[in-house]
């Protein structure tokens, strides 16, 4: 695989037989734009043919002119919000993606990341196939196209057990909806109902702004089909459950409900475990905002110390202010970031943290609080070391970016220049993980990969070495922190 792969790391969106199914949509990708800011897409269906608006931005950027609704005509849509990892930016990889095939014309709209697409690609390449895009969405639409099963439902089918990995897929035809859910269900995909109208979405926070109430998830190596005649289901694979854990602790809106409960009470209890596992005398509790929020209420909680607000994290910056010039990246940190200085002078802080990845954000943070006057920095994080890449559509592209996988406990707590440092235990994670702790995928810690990962990606990790994270952390911080 190649540097610029797209992670497909989205938010989806579908609705069947509502009159305003395009507003609903752009109303649904809202409330999942945390899943990505790159691009957004809305594609439509009245039953002969397809309508779309794709273009590179965040939701209200691509929807801003509101005639476009005018000319989405139908009562069914897909919608598609991207995220992006550096040089996958290509306006080509913009979703839903549209195709024609033998069989009339297909949109799809794809969260997650497959683990054979190089394989495949080759494949189909030599068989003389042409891509248009480097997504590996697009090898999904050629499998579908070159079935020769009767009914769409069955060519979908045929296509996703020749795929492995992680997909939560929507498919769009002229008459009909259809979701997918990978056999492992890594990530989530739930169905929802507004009157007559059926929704599917990434979270249940979609359902929540369009007024819709949740009917239950899309099972793991399911695929559900809705036309005029209703809905209708048909399995495949073998289903091992290996919901991503990451979805919990850092990912999903804390107002969704995932893996069959409100993501809020769960990142709560991390919090509250972390504070058992490691307790500090302190002054206040504070948060990373915002993704930390709910574990430091939690921390909090569980330890009786006061929760304070020491950062206030601006909102508008947007992906604009990526790489500007020399004299503006000095700014990078006070731009996102600002301390609220009459609340941390003289204080001891227990500082909590969802996760660490490459360890900027918090290098950057502990600078500003010291400057803004506290006494003692108690870093807590409520997940434990990432120290294994992703391959299944989280954002921790290689090994040698992941401080943890080079440095122990100790070593990062002296990169940061804090007083102490904690991460949550696994077991604890799991312990306040809802359900049964064996349906999570925890590879990004662990190392246990549930679906094998692409043999190149596995030779590539075994040549890393802790002195290409060295090499990338002083490059980091002579080019000015990203
Ligand atoms: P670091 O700065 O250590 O590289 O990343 C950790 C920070 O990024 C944390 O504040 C965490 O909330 C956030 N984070 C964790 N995972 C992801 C991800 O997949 N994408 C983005 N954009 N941020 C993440
Ligand atoms: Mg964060």
């Amino acid at each position: 695989m190649t540097q610029d792969r797209p992670k497909e790391s989205c938010g989806v969106f579908g609705i069947f037989g509502h009159p305003q199914a395009a507003e609903l949509a752009y109303l649904g990708l809202f409330a999942l734009q945390h899943r990505g800011q790159e691009s957004a897409g809305i594609v439509t269906a009245d039953g002969r043919r397809l309508y779309s608006h794709c273009d590179a931005g965040l939701v209200a950027d691509v929807f801003h002119d509101h005639s476009v609704f005018a000319a989405l005509h139908g009562t069914t849509a897909v919608g598609h919000v991207r995220y992006s990892t550096t040089g996958s930016s290509s306006a080509l990889n913009i979703q839903p993606l549209v195709v024609t095939t033998k069989d009339g014309t297909l949109a799809v709209a794809h969260n997650g990341n497959l683990t054979n697409a190089q394989e495949l690609h080759r494949q189909l390449s030599a068989e003389g196939a042409i891509f248009q895009t480097s997504s590996d969405t697009e090898l999904t639409v050629h499998l579908v196209a070159r079935s020769h099963q009767k009914s769409l439902t069955a060519r979908i089918r045929d296509a996703l057990e020749q795929v492995t990995g992680a997909y939560s897929l929507l498919f769009l035809s002229p008459d009909r909806l259809i979701g997918a859910r990978d056999p492992h269900g890594f990530r989530p995909l739930v169905i929802g109902k507004k009157g007559e109208a059926v929704m599917v979405a990434s979270e249940t926070c979609a359902f929540d702004l369009t007024g819709a109430s949740y009917v239950r998830d899309i099972e793991p190596g399911e695929i559900l089909e809705i036309d005029a005649n209703g809905q209708h289901s048909v399995r495949f694979g073998e289903s091992k459950l290996s919901q991503c854990i990451f979805e919990l602790i850092y990912f999903a809106r804390p107002d969704s409900c995932i893996w069959g409960e409100p993501v809020y009470r769960s990142r709560r209890r991390f919090g509250e475990r972390l504070a058992q596992e490691a307790p500090v005398p302190a002054d206040m509790v504070m948060a990373v905002p915002d993704s930390s929020n709910t574990a430091a209420v939690g921390y909090a909680h569980a330890s009786g110390i006061r929760f304070d607000i020491g950062l206030i994290r601006n909102h508008y910056i947007g992906r604009t202010f990526i790489n500007p010039s020399q004299f503006m990246r000095a700014f990078n940190t006070r731009i996102k970031y600002n301390t609220v200085a009459d609340v941390l002078e003289g204080q001891r802080v227990v500082l909590v943290e969802d996760s660490i990845v490459r360890g900027t954000t918090l290098k950057k943070l502990v600078g500003l609080l010291r400057h803004a006057g506290v006494r003692e920095i108690h870093v807590r994080v409520s997940s434990p070391p990432i120290r294994h890449p992703c391959f299944y559509g989280m954002d921790f592209p290689t090994r040698k970016e992941l401080i943890a996988a080079w440095n122990s406990e100790e070593e990062i707590r002296r990169f940061l220049q804090v007083d102490s440092l904690h991460y949550l235990s696994l077991d604890g994670l799991l312990q306040c993980a809802p359900g049964n702790s064996r349906d999570f995928c925890t590879a990004c810690f662990s190392g246990n990969y549930p679906v094998p990962i692409p043999p190149n990606e596995g030779r590539a990790l075994a040549e890393e070495t802790g002195e290409s994270w060295a090499q990338m952390e002083l490059e980091r911080l002579l080019g000015g922190l990203t």
